[in-house]
């Protein structure tokens, strides 16, 4: 249209003989300018074009919600190596197959198999009201006490520079619990995820060096409610391994408050948790075989492991019917792009990131150029833009493409994390991109039994994929990646 426009007044298709002799070389430049400049706009155009075509097929024909809806309501929850995720692995393998995927397959990884076992305790012993049963969910990768359960005295520290001011001394044969609340001040939830975080994954090893007898950790949430929020833990080499559990938001600040009463405040706890041995999964993968560089990859990804409470909907079965999605749209609207576009479903993200290391080292070994990876895994919220982990040159190209986001009301593409599956991709130089929605409810349900597909709004989770669709179309058309 701007290329007609220009043309009709006379911007476009010079005659030299009008130039003077002297004015041949300008004439040129400008001719140059004028046809460099006419052709960039022209591209620009069909970009807005195609963007608006996939926004539209997104929300008129889109299908992650209602992929989504059978992922939770007839898998359920699927942590990695249960027969949820088994089934979750073959249902999304069927998915892609039926959409007309060129290619689906199986990538093996080995996972870990940890199970919670029987009905998990905690009750608070002596304060003035008599015991008070607490809402409490083991963590990821812990031992169980069995039967006989742990009763000691309690603890409360802020953090681990607090316990190891306590020392031994203050510690040993105690029940550590860890009440760092998330510090409301930061705009994004995730960021008072990551500020308050190494109590829960560290604070255990650190406190087991002490010689306490277990551990209890404030759940990761601004919200104040009953709902633990489990998530994993990482025991140091090394050091005994004692056992780990969330305590809801109410009973954490109960706890505190009886702490303060001045009685010797006991806690008992219960838990049969075990860690099996790992068994054999699989990353899922859909592929559009890329119609000019085929060996050149561009992956969007989302984990389809969740932890085993819940419904795994926000996390992360959004990230992967919205990954599932931009193949659908590419596919329907006939998009063929010039590199591989890959949905990645990884396993193993919540309790050991066995997916991830598998699918970076076979793009290694099969001597794949990954140029570009989204993940998304903050939720399926409303979108707000890109995260992006790359060098300074591939930041420049993603920031280009800001012009045809605005449109949408997405206004961000900033540096920073992408997402833990894919950012063993780094040292193969590949672009790394989050899909960053809005998060002030998403630690109102992480890793707790509420994530459930009632909290996900079709439209927000639309429009996420959308905009992943988009990114992804975006730079391809860009040959210098
Ligand atoms: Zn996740």
């Amino acid at each position: 249209m701007k290329q007609r426009q220009l043309k009709k007044e006379g911007k476009v298709g010079y005659s030299f003989p009008r130039c003077n002799a002297f004015l041949i070389k300008p004439c040129l430049i400008s001719l140059l300018v004028t046809v460099l400049f006419a052709n960039v706009t022209a591209a620009q155009d069909r970009n807005s074009e195609m963007v608006k075509k996939i926004h539209e097929e997104a929300l008129v024909n889109g299908k992650g919600y209602s992929m989504l809806e059978y992922l939770c309501k007839n898998i359920g929850h699927r942590l990695s190596g249960s027969p949820q995720a088994a089934a979750a692995v073959e249902w999304t393998r069927q998915q892609m197959i039926d959409l007309g995927f060129d290619t689906v397959y199986l990538q093996p990884v080995m996972v870990p198999k940890w199970v919670r076992g029987g009905k998990e305790t905690g009750r608070i012993i002596g304060s003035n009201q008599g015991d008070i049963e607490a809402n409490i969910l083991s963590l990821g990768n812990s031992i169980g006490t069995g039967e006989k359960g742990v009763r000691a005295e309690v603890v409360e520290v802020k953090g681990i520079e607090e316990l190891n001011k306590l020392g031994k001394k203050g510690v040993e044969n105690k029940i550590v619990f860890f009440n760092r609340p998330f510090n409301p001040k930061f705009i994004t939830t995730s960021d008072a995820y990551s500020d308050a975080v190494d109590q829960r994954v560290y604070g255990p090893s650190a406190a087991a060096a002490l010689g306490a007898k277990a551990v209890i950790v404030r759940s990761m949430t601004l919200a104040i409610d009953d709902f633990p929020h489990t998530g994993t833990l990482v025991y140091k080499e090394n050091v005994p391994k004692i056992p780990v559990v969330a305590i809801s938001t109410k009973d954490a600040n109960l706890l505190s408050a009886t702490l303060k009463q001045g009685n010797k405040i006991q806690f008992y706890l219960e838990n049969y948790c075990e860690m099996k041995d790992s068994v054999l999964s699989y990353n899922v993968i859909g592929e559009l075989r890329g119609s000019q560089k085929p060996n050149e990859v561009m992956t969007v990804g989302g984990h389809l492991d969740s932890w085993d409470v819940g419904e795994g909907a926000h996390d992360d079965g959004t990230g992967c019917v919205q990954s599932i999605e931009v193949l659908r749209i590419f596919k329907t609207l006939g998009i063929k792009p010039k590199r591989t576009v890959r949905a990645v479903m990884f396993m193993n993200e919540e309790n050991g990131g066995a997916g991830g290391r598998a699918y970076a080292k076979s793009a290694l070994v099969n001597k794949e150029i990954h140029k570009v990876a989204i993940e998304s895994d903050e939720g399926g919220f409303s979108p707000l833009g890109f995260s992006v982990n790359s060098s300074a040159a591939q930041f420049q190209t993603i920031s280009s493409l800001k012009k045809y986001f605005e449109p949408y009301n997405i206004h961000t593409i900033k540096e920073g994390y992408s997402g833990a599956d894919i950012e063993h991709l780094k040292p193969q130089g590949t672009a790394m991109i989050g899909y960053v929605p809005h998060d002030h409810r998403y630690f109102n349900i992480h890793h707790t039994a509420n994530d459930t597909f009632d909290k996900v709004d079709p439209r927000e989770l639309t429009l996420g994929a959308a905009a992943m669709a988009s990114l992804i179309y975006l730079l391809d058309q860009k040959d210098d990646l």
